[in-house]
């Protein structure tokens, strides 16, 4: 028998699903980006789904409620965002065991709804059962995009710039902050300790939201990314899809990532070197997008945009030029679900 570890989650869905070729015409693109498209006339719908389950994403000892249903939604939005699409619907379908009481439920819904107003979808539906423990939800987003706006993994091409919003590694300094306070507490529960001055690095992993301005700002500037994909495993991760989607190498520029002070100060604190937090934590949501190199002045003008590296050949792989001048072959640890 063979250990699940063996392959990783990618070579695990890989296995799986190779034998399931795309026999319908209307089929646009199937596994393997942020969300499926499916054909729909003048428009394609964007289709994209995440599970949570609890002590794996997320561990109730410090997340609200109202934050993880929040949160549940935003990281499927970010998926439909990561198309260059905008979402209109969403499923929610959960398992829970008796340890939940319907006003623990009602948090979970107020911080579903919360998103749903912020970010304009609508709640069409779902699935509600008993787990044995825990709990686990999995939501399904479904957007609208037009064909020829679509942003695929597959779009890079050698010369495109490398471009990245926000800023990186802080919602994953949020959550060792919050481990940290967790296990602190339970040694000592009589000490009440203060994470104000923590706010941003905890928000960001708390309460983290989709680049939905990004899609706009692209809009308003005529600009289409040749590729995109939304940074939920890191950035290193999520770069070693893009070239491996489309086939090229890339020059990641360490001067051009974006790291936010707060993050900066507290990766210091835990001696962690914050280019790595911002290469292989997690779940920042944030975009990584290429553009023609003739796109440069549409982007250099919108704010919260940074150009951080070139794509290059596949055969120059995929490279980190340090601070210090240094060449490094970048290596992507992303998230173990195993
Ligand atoms: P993301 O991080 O953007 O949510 P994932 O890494 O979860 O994307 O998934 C990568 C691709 O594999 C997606 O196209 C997703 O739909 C597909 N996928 C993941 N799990 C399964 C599965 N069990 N069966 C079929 N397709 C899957
Ligand atoms: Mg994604």
């Amino acid at each position: 028998m063979t250990d699940v570890n063996t392959l990783g989650e990618f070579g695990l869905i890989e296995h799986l699903t190779q034998a399931f070729p795309i026999t319908q015409p209307s089929t646009i693109r199937g596994i393997g980006d942020d969300a499926a498209v499916i054909d729909n006339g003048p428009f394609c719908t964007v289709v994209s789904t995440d599970m949570l389950v609890e002590g794996i994403h997320f561990d109730l000892a410090y997340t609200p409620l109202r934050h993880l249903g929040y949160k549940a939604v935003v990281v499927n939005l970010s998926d439909i965002y990561a198309m260059n699409a905008t979402p209109r619907q969403i499923t929610v379908s959960f398992a829970i065991s008796s340890k939940y009481t319907v006003e623990a439920l009602d948090e979970l819904y107020a911080g579903i709804h919360a998103a749903c107003e912020t970010y304009g979808v609508d709640l069409v539906g779902g699935d509600t059962t008993s787990a044995p423990k825990g709990m686990v939800i999995s939501i399904t987003a479904i957007g609208q995009g037009e064909k020829e706006r679509l942003a695929y993994r597959s779009g890079a091409r050698p010369g495109d710039l490398i471009c990245i919003t926000g800023d990186l590694g802080a919602a994953y300094l949020g959550l060792q902050l919050l481990e940290r306070e967790r296990r602190i507490w339970i040694e000592h529960p009589e000490v009440q300790r203060n994470l104000e001055e923590q706010k941003y690095i905890v928000g960001r992993h708390l309460k983290p939201e989709a680049r939905r301005d990004m899609i706009e700002a692209f809009r308003k500037a005529d600009l289409i990314p040749t590729s995109m994909i939304d940074i939920s495993d890191g950035l290193a991760s999520e770069l070693f899809h893009i070239c491996k989607q489309s086939r090229v190498g890339a020059l990641l520029e360490e001067s051009g990532v974006p790291i936010h002070p707060d993050a900066q100060m507290m990766a210091l604190q835990f001696k962690l070197d914050p280019i790595t937090c911002a290469l292989n934590g997690g779940e920042d949501y944030e975009l990584l997008f290429t553009i023609d190199p003739k796109d440069t002045d549409k982007v250099r003008f919108l704010p919260d945009i940074y150009i951080a590296g070139e794509i290059l050949d596949a055969a120059d792989g995929i490279k980190l030029n340090t601070k210090g001048g240094n060449l490094h072959t970048l290596q992507a640890q992303g998230w173990r679900h195993f």
